[in-house]
């Protein structure tokens, strides 16, 4: 028996509650693995051994309970967000607010119903996720020392980002309705191909012209953290074509630094909460430099280009999916869709609810393939020599951004992209020790 054909058994109510019940058991998954993490950061009341001598008495407790308020923060938007989502499929919420698009729509067709109908969705999320962005970031990042923004700031910063975001996901959704109606049987092929150069595209403008709407990018500085960082790029071949230091502390001062740009011409970027300070936070040059070794390690081990072909190997697939799938009614009248069957419809219900087994797992998997991408490029920082600094800085920026350094071992597989800092530090002391004996 087929999958189509099992689902033609069950009725559109059925569907609808296979549905809700796999939200709930994602739900009852994350918060069973949360509560092990809250459990662990409760008890754990003194500082592990091996950072004794890196982390005093308060450093250890501020970030112990920061993360104990983040957690406790996670429990209560994650609950509301299970119960939004629950009235919003058990009630049939999409199509009330397709109907009522189609109502003022004046144009009537599925590309500008579809947009408004977006546009309609994506203001109700904002504005039912805005008191929990407002808590967290002017009560409990506040009340760590991390949020930095002020309420005109914020308020105008979020506005642009709503403004930002309509404009990509209508003119996206538009192209995507168009190739899908217009595209006949193999119309995913050309979906896959369109979406894919959209990606590249977006990727391409996204840091020299979107991200600049947001924070100011300034050019580092004539010095010698400028000229080491050249000598380090030009050392290893790497395309080196600006250097910008990024005004991240306006928004909350969590520190990083991160290079982009395609093919010949990268650009790196310092978060300027990287930068030492009067306060004693920050790095200095050399550990600035270990870090922007690491950062480049991502670069010689293709770590970017791997991720973007997975990820096109991975949209092909879900789009094929999509593209047997899309006809079936059921998808459709399940969430309340009874008359239409509008395109982004099906493409939601197939890539979020169809596939949630398997993003779940690839999601997993990507997860487990990025702490390997970081060992790589510590490893990498390492045969620059740059081993010692580099475990210095991530010493100093877990301090500075009050990270907790014990991990429930579930919790921390299935969540951290990064390795936690204290198995980071283990793996750079070993190969430090076996790089020192390759050298004498
Ligand atoms: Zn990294």
């Amino acid at each position: 028996m087929s999958l189509l054909s099992f689902i033609d058994k069950l009725d559109d109510q059925c569907i609808r509650y296979v549905i809700i019940l796999l939200l709930w058991a994602d739900y009852i998954w994350e918060t069973y693995l949360s509560i092990r993490q809250f459990g662990v950061a409760k008890s754990t009341v003194q500082i592990p051994h091996q950072l004794k001598d890196v982390m005093k008495n308060d450093e250890y407790e501020k970030a112990r309970n920061y993360s104990i308020a983040k957690l406790k923060f996670g429990f209560v938007k994650q609950f509301h967000s299970i119960i939004i989502n629950t009235v919003v499929i058990h009630q049939g919420i999409l199509a009330e607010i397709w109907r009522f698009t189609e109502g003022i729509n004046p144009f009537m067709d599925e590309v500008s119903t579809s947009c408004i109908w977006l546009v309609l969705l994506q203001l109700m999320t904002t504005l039912l996720d805005l008191p929990f962005t407002i808590y967290y970031n002017f009560v409990l990042e506040e009340a760590f020392g991390f949020n930095k923004q002020t309420a005109g700031f914020f308020v105008w910063d979020k506005i642009k980002q709503f403004l930002v975001l309509q404009i990509i996901t209508t003119m996206v959704a538009s192209i995507v309705i168009v190739v899908v109606k217009n595209g006949g049987d193999f119309f995913f092929i050309y979906l896959w191909a369109i979406v894919g150069v959209l990606t590249l595209v977006l990727l391409t403008i996204y840091p020299a012209v979107i991200a600049p709407l947001f924070d100011k990018y300034n050019r580092l500085a004539e010095g010698e953290l400028k000229s080491d960082i050249e000598a380090l790029a030009a050392s290893l071949k790497f395309p080196l074509t600006d250097l910008y230091v990024v005004e991240g502390s306006k928004r909350s001062s969590h520190s990083n630094a991160y290079f982009y740009g395609l093919f010949k011409s990268k650009r790196i970027v310092l978060f300027d909460t990287l930068l030492a300070k009067d306060d004693g936070s920050g790095c200095d040059n050399d550990e600035i430099l270990a870090v922007l070794s690491h950062e480049l390690g991502h670069w010689s081990r293709n770590h970017n280009i791997k991720n973007l072909v997975i990820g096109q190997v991975n949209l092909f697939l879900l789009f094929t999916v999509f593209g047997v799938t899309f006809k079936y009614p059921k998808l459709y009248t399940a969430l309340g869709f009874y008359r239409s069957k509008p395109v982004l419809v099906g493409l939601f219900v197939v890539l979020q609810y169809v596939m949630m087994p398997y993003n779940t797992v690839l999601s997993f998997l990507m997860t487990v393939l990025s702490r390997k991408f970081e060992f790589e490029a510590d490893d990498f920082a390492v045969q620059q020599n740059k081993g010692v600094a580099l475990e210095r800085s991530l010493l100093k920026l877990n301090k500075d951004n009050s990270g907790f350094p014990v991990h429930d071992w579930l919790y921390s597989v299935w969540h951290f992209s990064h390795p936690p800092l204290l198995q980071r530090i283990e793996a750079l002391r070993e190969s430090v020790k076996k790089f020192e004996s390759k050298e004498k």
